[in-house]
């Protein structure tokens, strides 16, 4: 049974990714129920969701720091497809951040988005238009998004690749 244990809650797993993976939804949850902001309960339940998919949000959904913005501009160049999140220094994780960007084949194509949730769905929005694939680590994310939430069963699934 259970090798790993939970030191907060007590609770065993099978193995260290499990662990972290139950550390990770319980901080997101801790921070959706401390808070009253909408948008960052919102951003909050999206996190978890990659969590619970075994997908790492931070892959794709980029957090750089507004101070470095020189770093950031060279980071979003590279991007494939992908969010870009500014935070202010020294911000509280519970602070929204400065702002939220969709980026396309290393350009800004939206910026001024208010939450990272409001930047996915407008990254899902792009990538339907445009055809394009999912983003790597967020592929099982945005096939919940499409089938169980859009009800959209189209061509574009995840098991049939990104090369159909
Ligand atoms: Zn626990």
């Amino acid at each position: 049974m259970g090798v790993w244990e939970c030191k907060v809650c007590g609770k065993s797993v099978v193995s260290r990714y499990e662990l972290l993976k139950h550390c990770k939804l319980k901080q997101q949850v801790k921070l959706q129920q401390q808070s009253d902001d909408i948008e960052l309960k919102r951003d909050c339940i999206l996190k978890s969701l990659c969590a619970y998919l075994n997908e790492d949000s931070n892959t794709d959904i980029k957090e750089y720091l507004s101070a470095n913005f020189e770093d950031a501009k060279s980071a979003i160049a590279q991007t494939t497809v992908g969010l870009s999140v500014m935070l202010k220094e020294g911000a509280d994780e519970d602070e929204q951040p400065e702002d939220v960007g969709v980026v396309i084949e290393g350009v800004e194509l939206l910026n001024n988005l208010r939450s990272i949730s409001c930047g996915v769905i407008m990254l899902f929005g792009l990538i339907y238009a445009l055809n394009l694939s999912y983003p790597s680590e967020l592929k099982f994310t945005f096939e919940f998004f499409q089938k169980v939430l859009m009800n959209l069963d189209g061509k574009k699934t995840v098991s049939e690749g990104s090369n159909t």
